[in-house]
């Protein structure tokens, strides 16, 4: 298939590699060279703008990998941008987390000029990302997923169509807040336990297997030393960054507010992510957040 490629950062670059390594003929860009050359040696065509991209002859499908809503506007909405070029029938996939009603917009003005789209948002982070184990939440119309499905499997494991458009997007914001939320709540209870004298492998022990348990407590335990390969035991490095975390929080209570839910946990959530940022900490893995708990106690 001629696929185009749009944003190879940190996720986007492992995500083209594999769509190269499977065979398919990849017409790419980002902004950033260095990131583009890595897809030129596996193959890959350079183009020198996202409208270039778009415009490329027999192109059946364009992906897209951008930080944020402002990102994917400016690349499909842009002068240079895809929806500028694109022929009708291309369709395109935008990977990117952003919120639910920015996705249903870009949709809504790709199928005014017959582009069917899908918002696709992912997760796994980068370790899947490179080993092709991601989850799609997809959303959008039910051939149109067919069509991607099969591509989509060549990057991920689980491809979940969580219905029309914008619902990848939603899926994905509501489990990034319950996840925030639960690893703010197994921090509290992890420090609340070694603050009692207790000692943190046993507690961890304890809750695992009691009604407490959920994946930040079995699977990503904020406290250093119980799980030997989660981020709290190399110093809170790599996995899923703090401000990452912010982001998706901030993109759940703004989608919240737009329906006017209360989500009083995903705020307090997001607040207290927030506050760790700014104390220059929003580069550390998110279960980092135990210090911010554990410094409280000693101040
Ligand atoms: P990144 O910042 O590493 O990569 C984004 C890329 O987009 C960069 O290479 C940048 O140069 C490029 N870009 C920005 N504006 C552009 C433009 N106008 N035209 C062309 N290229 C442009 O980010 P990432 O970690 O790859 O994340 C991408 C998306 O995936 C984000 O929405 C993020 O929330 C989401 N996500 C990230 C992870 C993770 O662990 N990193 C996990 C799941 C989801």
């Amino acid at each position: 298939m001629k696929i185009g490629f749009i944003g190879l950062g940190n996720m986007g670059r492992p995500m083209a590699l594999n769509l190269a390594r499977a065979g398919h003929s990849l017409v790419v860009f980002d902004m950033a060279s260095a990131s583009v050359d890595a897809l030129v040696q596996a193959g890959a065509t350079a183009a020198k703008s996202a409208r270039e991209v778009a415009a490329t002859a027999g192109l059946e499908m364009l992906v897209t990998m951008l930080p944020a809503a402002a990102h994917v506007r400016s690349v499909y909405f842009g002068e240079q941008g895809v929806l500028a070029a694109v022929a009708p029938g291309v369709l395109l996939v935008d990977s990117s987390t952003i919120d639910p009603m920015t996705a249903r917009e870009v949709a809504t003005a790709a199928a005014a000029q017959g582009n069917p789209m899908l918002d696709a948002p992912v997760s796994g982070g980068t370790g899947g990302a490179e080993a092709g184990t991601l989850t799609f939440m997809v959303g959008g119309a039910d051939g149109d997923f067919a069509t991607a499905q099969p591509v989509l499997a060549q990057m991920g494991k689980n491809i979940v169509h969580c219905g029309g458009a914008g619902n990848g997007q939603v899926a994905k914001v509501a489990n990034n807040m319950l996840l925030g939320i639960s690893m703010i709540g197994a921090a509290e209870a992890m420090a609340l336990g070694v603050a009692l004298g207790m000692d943190a492998d046993v507690l961890a022990g304890v809750i695992n297997t009691s009604s407490g348990r959920c994946w930040s407590t079995d699977t990503y335990n904020p406290y250093p030393g119980v799980l030997p390969n989660a981020p709290a035991s190399r110093g809170y490095s790599g996995g899923f960054g703090s401000d990452l975390m912010l982001k998706d929080l901030g993109l759940a209570t703004e989608a919240a507010r737009a329906v006017k839910l209360p989500v009083a946990m995903g705020a307090l959530a997001q607040q207290l992510y927030q506050g760790f940022s700014r104390q220059g900490h929003g580069g550390l893995d998110f279960s980092a957040i135990i210090l911010s708990i554990e410094g409280e106690k000693s101040a």
